[in-house]
């Protein structure tokens, strides 16, 4: 367990809502729920239900977890923005500023997915791996990458969402991500399922086809990132990826196809092992900003 003693804020700006909270370790303590509508709505709300929590807990570091793209370039005057966004009201959000105003502590900021992937390195699924990956399927598809024990950036963070594959030919969908058609998160994120059979994924029977063409073109996706960077563990958490084993286990055998036996020990048995849930379940998001505050006073 990773520095559980010390009192952490967080908040998790989801696309959907924003969570802001306070842990100490795992353990949530207080939170406060808000519609993730404009910036004005969400960040002023959420620094006073934070400032008013301060006189109750004595929280040392503030942990950010956001929807993207972010920047996250400490050398840039826009380091801690939300940037160009295709989410309406929020491109150029100065979300590490808001904070700045009123706290003079460690301040960790990073994507929602690193932050969930960081969350389940310290208390869940990835715990002890040199290199995990995180990636949520719900309105969208992102995802982190965790390589001993930090997440992983560079001219950016990396947005594996946008990855295109070899897609399956059995249906003719142009895809659903404004800017590539049919790149992965365009293919089979929730928009994208609802788009191609009528139906958001939550109401389609275990036995429905496109289980089969989704688990293809996300093995596709998967197996890219199991050659680029072999990771111990691959958590596929959000609303699409949800208590589905059937499907998951799908995911697995079309990977163990693609893969061809290239790679040694990792048959389809070692893949029940990699290719699984978050453990934390829906907590890995707002726990996931708690764990980039943890990171934040430990540096
Ligand atoms: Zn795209």
């Amino acid at each position: 367990m990773k520095n559980d003693n010390q009192l952490i804020a967080g908040i998790e700006l989801g696309g959907t809502k924003t969570i802001a909270l306070i842990a100490r370790g795992t353990e949530i303590l207080d939170e406060f729920r808000i519609p993730s509508t404009s910036p004005e709505e969400v960040l002023e709300p959420v620094s006073n239900w934070l400032k008013k929590a301060r006189e109750k807990y004595d929280f040392k570091a503030i942990g950010i977890a956001s929807f993207g793209p972010v920047c996250l370039d400490k050398n840039s005057p826009e380091f801690g923005f939300i940037t160009a966004t295709p989410k309406p009201n929020w491109s150029n959000t100065d979300v590490i500023g808001s904070v700045k105003k009123w706290f003079d502590g460690p301040i960790g900021f990073d994507t929602d997915v690193n932050g969930a992937g960081l969350a389940e390195y310290y208390w869940g699924a990835s715990q002890n791996c040199d290199t995990s990956i995180y990636v949520t399927i719900g309105t969208g598809l992102g995802g982190g990458i965790i390589a001993n024990g930090v997440p992983l950036h560079g001219f950016m963070h990396p947005e594996m969402g946008h990855m295109r594959i070899r897609r399956n030919h059995q249906h003719d969908f142009k895809g659903a991500c404004p800017f590539h058609g049919d790149c992965i998160e365009g293919l089979v994120c929730g928009p994208a399922i609802k788009a191609r059979t009528g139906k958001p994924a939550e109401e389609l029977m275990k036995e429905d086809p496109i289980w089969e063409i989704l688990a293809d073109e996300i093995a596709e996706f998967l197996t890219n990132l199991i050659y680029v960077a072999s990771p111990r563990k691959i958590l596929i958490g959000g609303g699409v990826m949800h208590d589905k084993e059937y499907f998951f286990q799908k995911i697995r055998n079309n990977i163990n196809d693609k893969l061809g036996n290239y790679i040694h020990d990792l048959d389809l048995s070692a893949l029940g092992e990699m290719i699984i849930p978050p453990k934390l379940g829906d907590k890995a998001g707002p726990l996931g900003a708690i764990a980039l505050g943890i990171a934040a006073l430990e540096k």
